[in-house]
């Protein structure tokens, strides 16, 4: 139909099923469709299939079409619903985190393979908390003497990341630190791993002003400069705070690989080498510090 006014015949009276049928026409993914109104209707995914046929009342409609108008103008569902699964856990989310993407459950399994029992594990720029909450989820019972610490600049971004925490872990096993990458860092600090999904997006990259990245915190997302200034930054620190044989596992974009690698070989890490997230990409880069010998 042309000239339709979007979610116009969203009212009193629609079915579930039928509001499914017409938002999806509307420029929105059947899948967002789904999630939102789930959310808004309070129903699970098999309920919004047995009750489609379950008339919406005036105020459901008015919520549904509320929250699909919010997704039309670009707001990611994940800021509208408040949540996103990560790890197989769901984090809560606000416009103060980036939304955990999927490769960076790649970074999450390496690190979980080079943890030893008993290991410090530091994530710099921890944002919702998705790597450290899903590292020290994981361990938990098989590994429950491991201890996670998580840094972010930003008050804010900490404040989510210690309600998921205290939600989603069954003792309070990470410890949060205010903290611009390793400055605040108590002395002597020592890790068994240091882990990061850092900001990476070079400043002029167009995708910043596309999609769901027009929503997210700009600083985490872009370093605004070229892109490595946050993972040189990561590097350079890492040799004062792994331990002789510790992993710096840092995530990176589709064509840093390569620039990450010469970083770490330029640092005398051993063991360099990247990783292919489930597209193929590489995406996670890391490297082993070295023992050091007498000479
Ligand atoms: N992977 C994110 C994206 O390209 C960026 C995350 C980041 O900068 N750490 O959408």
């Amino acid at each position: 139909m042309r000239n339709r006014v979007p979610l116009a015949d969203i009212v009193a009276g629609i079915r579930v099923g039928e509001v499914q049928r017409q938002a999806a026409s509307d420029s929105l993914a059947p899948v967002d469709v789904r999630v939102l109104l789930s959310f808004a209707l309070g129903l699970s995914r098999v309920q919004l299939i047995t009750q489609s046929e379950r008339q919406l009342t005036a105020g459901e409609a008015e919520r549904v079409r509320a929250l699909l108008a919010r997704r039309i103008a670009g707001e990611p569902v994940a800021y509208i619903v408040g949540e996103r699964e990560f790890y197989g856990l769901a984090f809560r989310v606000t416009p103060d985190v980036l939304i955990p993407r999927p490769e960076t459950e790649l970074l999450v399994e390496l690190a979980l393979e080079r943890l030893p029992p008993g290991g410090r594990v530091l994530d710099l720029g921890t944002g919702s908390g998705a790597i450290a909450v899903a590292m020290a989820a994981d361990t938990a019972h098989a590994k429950p003497d491991v201890r996670v610490t998580a840094v972010d600049a930003s008050e804010a971004a900490l404040a989510v990341a210690r309600g998921n925490a205290a939600r989603l872990l069954p003792r309070q096993t990470v410890d949060f630190i205010h903290s611009d990458w390793y400055a605040a860092l108590p002395d002597g600090a020592r890790f068994e791993l240091i882990v990061s999904n850092p900001p990476y997006i070079e400043q002029n990259d167009a995708h910043l002003q596309q999609g769901d990245l027009r929503f997210e915190p700009p600083d985490a997302l872009t370093d605004h400069a070229d892109g490595l200034s946050a993972l040189r930054a990561i590097i350079a620190g890492a040799p004062r705070y792994l331990v002789p044989g510790g992993w710096l596992l840092m995530e990176h974009g589709y064509d840093q690989a390569e620039a990450v690698r010469a970083l770490l070989v330029a640092a005398q890490f051993a063991q360099v080498q990247s990783w292919r997230d489930l597209a193929g990409l590489e995406r996670v880069t890391g490297g082993l510090l070295q023992v050091q010998r007498a000479i």
